[in-house]
């Protein structure tokens, strides 16, 4: 498996789209985080609030991306259809995704997709908009972004990262509160957190 795990959405909803994307992770952010993965839809819970956050940001009109690091593919932990079952059972709780994209990787798989690499960010930018970045410089200027208002929500630096190198407004949360924690900053029209990838 070469790339990442894509599903597309989309869905019309009525709400006008501003040109942002928000780059959301997933665990940590909309459910509950397991040291070792989050491995069926019964094993999948929703953040307090988290439906709320989401809500919020589709109201405000954004387009909503998922970009997940889930290695236990590659490593063969799961039957196939894992992901997206998971995904279901996620999205009846949170509202329908635009795009979900899933890094299968390890590590030693080299790829360019696993976080803090932004292959996740720039396939989903370059689906709903077709455009994205085409490289990156982990030691020069954050990038300007696509959209002024594009952000990403993560509980680790490596979803940070990722997001600096699309130019993304960056919001961190502790694991256990996820995106309810910075909702109220992200409406509101905060700049984001202050970070260096290196
Ligand atoms: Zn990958």
């Amino acid at each position: 498996m070469k790339g990442p795990v894509i599903e597309i959405n989309q869905p019309t909803s009525g709400l006008k789209w501003n040109g942002a994307i928000a780059y959301l992770d997933r665990d940590g952010v909309l459910n509950y985080g397991s040291p070792n993965y989050v491995n069926s839809p019964e094993e999948l819970k929703i953040l307090p609030g988290a439906a709320e956050a989401v809500s919020k940001l589709r109201k405000l009109g954004y387009k909503i991306v998922i970009t997940t690091n889930q290695s236990a593919i590659m490593r063969g932990l799961w039957e196939d259809g894992t992901i997206q079952k998971i995904h279901k059972k996620l999205q009846d709780e949170i509202g329908e995704i635009d795009v979900l994209v899933t890094c299968p990787h390890r590590d030693r798989d080299k790829c360019g997709c696993r976080k803090p690499m932004p292959g996740m960010l720039n396939s989903a930018s370059e689906i709903i908009r077709q455009k994205s970045h085409s490289s990156i410089n982990w030691w020069g200027e954050k990038p300007q972004p696509i959209h002024p208002l594009d952000l990403m929500v993560g509980d680790r630096d490596s979803d940070m990262s990722a997001g600096w190198t699309v130019g993304a407004r960056l919001f961190k949360v502790n694991e256990h509160v996820g995106i309810a924690e910075v909702i109220d900053r992200i409406v509101s029209g905060d700049p984001g957190d202050k970070f260096r990838p290196v």
